[in-house]
């Protein structure tokens, strides 16, 4: 059993993009377990836009992480060691078992059991088998109540929800439309996604092609990065259309935040509404989404892609790769085999 546990703590909260100078990487003894509790070798490490959230003293929907506090994050790992009746040597888990190659895991801080599927990469089950796909499943299924037929715009359409989110529209007999940084981004989701049409939002006519994509208008917005491109959809919406609100990426980054969209007022003639959801309010749910998904893997109906980083110490400079665009799919890290 290895002695060390590198562990990467809030040094400062970071302004603008995430720097290596706003981390610490400390090595401390791997902990001694009591009774009640299990330690778990990190294997994978989620990189999530929530990430550059929780480093901020915003108040949110969980505590900002203290200075001085292990970075937060979502991770997978084997247990190693066990004096925990609910976990056992070898077992894969998952949860909140932040920046650091061993975590302890106990009924206060738990992990949830991974099923193992063979023939499916353990870090799906943080991608398209995991949170980021069931952020997808349950924000079309759910909140927007997608129905066949129906025209869908979902931004950040390339990344780990965006890309698993049109494939359930296409799924569900609705039309797809998807935004996305990039020719090559936007070729995979028309190529090997089956979207109906993606805009490159960094074209100068993307305003055109969104228009010439929705000639019906757009019934339902699932949207992960607001500022102008919420804008632009917000112009587009019919009658009774849905936005469900899940993230607004582009302004992570912003102490200031997104500027609102000037446009807000065609939700009143639209009778549109909107809401904002967090995939923590559908933990009871978790079993339902992941066997729906997995199901839709297996008839190979749900493609996923990874863009994957090596080593626990590239992890804070890695989550830049979210707001340049430079990850396609499931941003993770490689920690350990
Ligand atoms: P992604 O894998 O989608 O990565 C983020 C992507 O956002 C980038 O690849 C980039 O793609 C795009 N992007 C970044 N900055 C901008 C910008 N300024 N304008 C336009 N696009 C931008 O991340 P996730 O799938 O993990 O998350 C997507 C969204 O979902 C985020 O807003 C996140 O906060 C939210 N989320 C919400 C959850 C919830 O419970 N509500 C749970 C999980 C995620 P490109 O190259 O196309 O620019």
């Amino acid at each position: 059993m290895p002695d060390v546990n590198r562990r990467f703590l809030l040094k400062q909260r970071p302004e603008g993009r995430v720097r290596r100078e706003d981390f610490e990487l400390a090595e401390v003894p791997v902990p001694e377990l009591g009774d009640g509790e299990a330690l778990v070798r990190v294997l994978w490490l989620s990189l999530d836009p929530t990430n550059r959230v929780w480093m901020t003293d915003a108040p949110g929907y969980l505590p900002p992480v203290q200075i001085g506090e292990v970075m937060r994050g979502g991770a997978l790992g084997r247990v190693v060691a066990s004096r925990h009746a609910g976990y056992r040597e070898g077992q894969i888990v998952q949860g909140l078992l932040g920046w650091q190659d061993y975590a302890v895991i106990s009924d206060a801080h738990p992990a949830l059991p991974v099923p193992d599927d063979a023939g499916v990469p353990l870090s799906a089950h943080l991608g398209a088998l995991g949170m980021t796909g069931l952020t997808a499943y349950f924000g079309v299924t759910d909140v927007a109540d997608v129905q066949p037929g129906e025209t869908v715009v979902i931004s950040a359409a390339a990344g780990a929800v965006g890309s698993v989110a049109g494939q359930i529209v296409k799924n569900l007999g609705a039309r797809a439309v998807g935004l996305a940084g990039g020719p090559q981004k936007c070729a995979w989701l028309t190529g090997d996604l089956g979207f109906d049409a993606a805009i490159d939002y960094k074209s100068s006519d993307w305003r055109d092609q969104l228009a010439a994509a929705t000639p019906d208008g757009i019934d339902v917005d699932f949207e992960n990065v607001g500022g102008e491109i919420m804008e632009a959809v917000f112009g587009r919406l019919n009658i009774g259309a849905r936005v469900a609100l899940c993230g607004l990426i582009s302004g992570y980054n912003d102490a200031e935040g997104p500027a609102g969209p000037r446009n807000f007022g065609n939700l009143i003639s639209r009778r549109a509404r909107v809401q904002g959801f967090l995939i923590l309010d559908y933990f009871g749910r978790w079993e339902e989404g992941a066997r729906q998904l997995a199901s839709w893997m297996a008839e190979g109906r749900l493609q996923h892609r990874e863009t994957v980083v090596e080593g626990l110490e590239s992890a804070p400079t890695a989550l830049n790769q979210l707001f340049d665009g430079t990850n396609t799919g499931k941003l993770v890290v490689h920690v350990a085999d």
